[in-house]
């Protein structure tokens, strides 16, 4: 110790180190807060220290596991890629096995048309065995195939099939190609468009289906070969079996006319209907083979329909008559009546269908309605339709019926006759005619049969048919048993303007308020109608109108004055004919007329035919006829026969030996123009069917034809309608020529 801090105070001293002391004591109690805020701290510190350790060290856990867990997807997934290429590779080894199995070629394109892949079979279309390992394109693959398709042809042929083949891939829709290689294999090439512009080419090989096709072409046209010869034979046969037949058939017809004891008319009789019979047959059988070898063909020209009905009516009207149905026909009035069609095949499926309908109706009536409407441009839609009220047909025949040999097979159908073609046929023309046909029918009520076709008109169509000359009558008085009769008869007499009063019997006439003041009284001769007791109860109660008795063929006039026969079914033409006649009585000739008809000529009639059973069988036909007949019996006399007699009409044998019926009418053809004469007309007979032979007989020159067997009213009619002005009528004035 200093002197100076001895110096010092105790006091002081001890004032000083307490003083210190305090301060020390301060500070160390600043110094341990101090450090307990720094452990507080670092305790802090710590525990968030050791939380972050935790939590990253579960961070790693995570993605540790996850990394695993990562690590066995990845190998799965490896896996997986390794066996998908495994599939793929096996898919695309087997999609080329495949593709390498079939006979057919197949190759993919890029859309730069290079060639990617293709197969063997392809690839030997083009003489490559491997794939090629230079890029090869469409085009050059196109012309290797030219190359081996036309090795022999010029290069215009293989530029010009290259070029072709070029073009068709440039649209979407690639069109087929055929290409016949020199190896004897046939593709058809078929290209397609792919996915990104590729083209996928797929040769199919057809040179099986080439083969077989050429196996059947020759099979075919050996079985056309065969049908033709079958046509041939049948259409030969049937004209060797007609020839005789019109002997047979046209004699007996004369037998027939000749005085006969009962039995001998029932064999003569019977000798004709068989006779006709079979020739039906024929018929039927040689038409089904044509049909059948589609050879039948259509000869369209102008004819008159509602003629060629009324007269399959007429042809039908015996047999009706024998049951005592009635056949009507009731043509549409507002209808024209030419049309252009083949006439002999509607004729035909007219015959049929009225034919059955007469057949299979044993009482009532058969009815044959035409209704049509016009389709634009002359052309006709029209409705037939034949309806009986036979013994119909039940539901489940109703689709057998039209099928070839087919009858209904019942108790009813058993007793008729028939071939079961008869309805084939008709809807196999009706087929040809571009038209339909149908039936309807209701077993013990009846059926009805119908058609339809279309046809131009063969006229100017004009509205309704107003007669060209006004008809001066004004009242007629209709008698007929038949409403359906009545009805038609009225309807076409009102075309005409007329007044019609109908009734149902003579007596119903006879009583009629105001009969005594009608212009005409026209009547359907009936079996309770009798048509001369009728008019002579007319004629006895004051009634002195004419009378038309409308009858059918065969029918003879009363011998009484002021009536004239109509055929029945009466046509609308001969109704006009009768009301034109009546209103415009022809002027009373002077007492001469008849003895004036009888100083002309008469007409000159030439037949040229080579068989003598038919030159017999023809002039027996027209030995009551007032004609001057000569014969030719072939063509080099037919022509000699002309110049020496100049006839006025000519009947023409087609199949006769050395020159036939068509050299015959050609050469007298060119003779009549060399000698500047006015063309004779020429009426072919024909043995065989008209159609085949329609077309070309017309052709040669010839007018009109015949089909034989002949008939007595058919040579009639054609002598009638050839009869020149100046020739004397054939048919004697004592004979019945007073038909309309
Ligand atoms: P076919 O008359 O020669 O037997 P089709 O072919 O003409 O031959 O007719 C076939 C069958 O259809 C006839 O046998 C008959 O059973 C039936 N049939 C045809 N038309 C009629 C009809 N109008 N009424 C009743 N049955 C008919």
């Amino acid at each position: 110790m200093n002197r100076a801090e001895t110096g010092l105070s105790y006091i002081e001293r001890l004032a000083r180190e307490r003083r210190g002391r305090l301060a020390a004591e301060r500070l160390l109690e600043q110094k341990q807060r101090e450090l307990f805020a720094a452990n507080v701290q670092l305790a802090r510190h710590a525990r968030a220290l050791s939380e972050e350790v935790v939590e990253q060290r579960q961070g790693l856990e995570t993605a540790r596991s996850e990394a695993e867990a990562l690590r066995d997807q990845t190998s799965e997934m490896l896996g997986e890629l390794e066996r998908a290429n495994a599939a793929a590779r096996t898919a695309e080894r087997r999609l080329w096995e495949a593709l390498e199995t079939i006979r057919d070629g197949f190759a993919l394109f890029d859309k730069r048309q290079r060639l990617i892949a293709a197969n063997r079979v392809y690839l030997s279309m083009i003489g490559e065995e491997e794939m090629p390992l230079a890029e090869i394109a469409y085009s050059d693959i196109v012309t290797r195939l030219a190359e081996r398709a036309f090795a022999g042809a010029a290069t215009e042929v293989r530029q010009a099939w290259h070029e072709a083949m070029i073009a068709r891939i440039v649209g979407d829709e690639i069109e087929p190609r055929v290409i016949h290689l020199g190896d004897g294999r046939h593709f058809r090439l078929m290209d397609r468009r792919g996915a990104f512009g590729d083209l996928v080419s797929l040769a199919r090989d057809i040179t099986q289906a080439v083969a077989r096709e050429a196996e059947l072409s020759e099979a075919r046209e050996k079985a056309e070969a065969a049908s033709r010869a079958k046509s041939a034979f049948l259409a030969n046969m049937s004209h060797e079996i007609r020839t005789p037949m019109n002997g047979v058939v046209g004699m007996a017809e004369l037998l027939c006319e000749t005085a006969l004891t009962d039995e001998q008319r029932l064999c003569a009789e019977t000798i004709r209907s068989s006779g006709e019979a079979l020739l039906t047959i024929i018929n039927d059988v040689l038409d089904y083979s044509k049909i059948e070898a589609q050879r039948l063909k259509l000869y369209p020209e102008p004819f008159d329909l509602e003629r060629c009905l009324h007269e399959v009516i007429l042809l039908l009207q015996p047999s009706a008559q024998e049951k005592r149905i009635s056949v009507l026909a009731d043509f549409d009035l507002f209808l024209p009546t030419r049309f252009i069609g083949d006439r002999g095949r509607v004729r035909q499926i007219l015959t049929n269908l009225l034919g059955n309908a007469v057949k299979f109706t044993q009482s009532g009536h058969v009815l044959a309605r035409v209704v049509g409407i016009e389709r634009g441009e002359g052309r006709f839609e029209l409705h037939i339709s034949v309806e009986d009220s036979g013994i119909g047909i039940a539901a489940e025949h109703l689709d057998a019926i039209f099928g070839e040999f087919s009858q209904v097979e019942s108790e009813s159908n058993r007793q008729f006759e028939g071939t079961g073609l008869g309805l084939a046929i008709t809807r196999q023309l009706v087929d040809l005619m571009g038209g339909t046909m149908w039936v309807e029918s209701e077993p013990g009520e009846g059926s009805c049969f119908g058609f339809r076709i279309i046809l131009p008109a063969a006229e100017p169509i004009t509205s309704g048919i107003a007669p060209q000359r006004p008809v001066r009558l004004q009242r007629v008085l209709v008698v007929a048993e038949a409403q359906i009769s009545r009805v038609i008869l009225q309807r076409q007499i009102e075309t005409f303007g007329l007044a019609v009063t109908a009734c149902r019997s003579g007596e119903e006439a006879l009583a009629a308020p105001g009969a005594s003041a009608v212009d005409l009284i026209l009547a359907e001769q009936s079996p309770r109608l009798d048509g001369e007791g009728f008019v002579r109860a007319l004629r006895e109660s004051g009634i002195a109108a004419p009378v038309a008795l409308a009858a059918a063929e065969g029918a003879t006039l009363p011998d009484l004055p002021g009536v004239h026969l109509i055929a029945q079914p009466v046509l609308r033409s001969a109704l006009f004919r009768l009301l034109e006649a009546l209103s415009y009585p022809a002027l009373p000739q002077g007492g001469g007329g008849a003895e004036e008809a009888r100083r002309r000529r008469p007409m000159r009639v030439l037949t040229v035919e080579d068989n003598r059973t038919n030159q017999l069988v023809f002039s027996k036909m027209v030995a009551d006829l007032d004609i001057d007949l000569g014969f030719a019996s072939d063509g080099h006399q037919a022509v000699a026969e002309w110049r020496r007699l100049r006839p006025d009409l000519i009947f023409m044998d087609i199949s006769m030996p050395g020159m036939d019926g068509r050299e015959t009418t050609a050469a007298i053809r060119a003779a009549e123009m060399a000698a500047q004469l006015s063309a004779v007309p020429i009426v072919a007979l024909t043995a065989h069917a008209p159609d085949s032979d329609g077309a070309w007989i017309l052709a040669a020159g010839i007018d009109r034809w015949l089909t034989k067997p002949l008939k007595k009213s058919a040579i009639l009619s054609t002598i009638l309608a050839f009869t020149p002005a100046d020739a004397r009528p054939p048919v004697r004035p004592d004979q019945p020529s007073a038909r309309i």
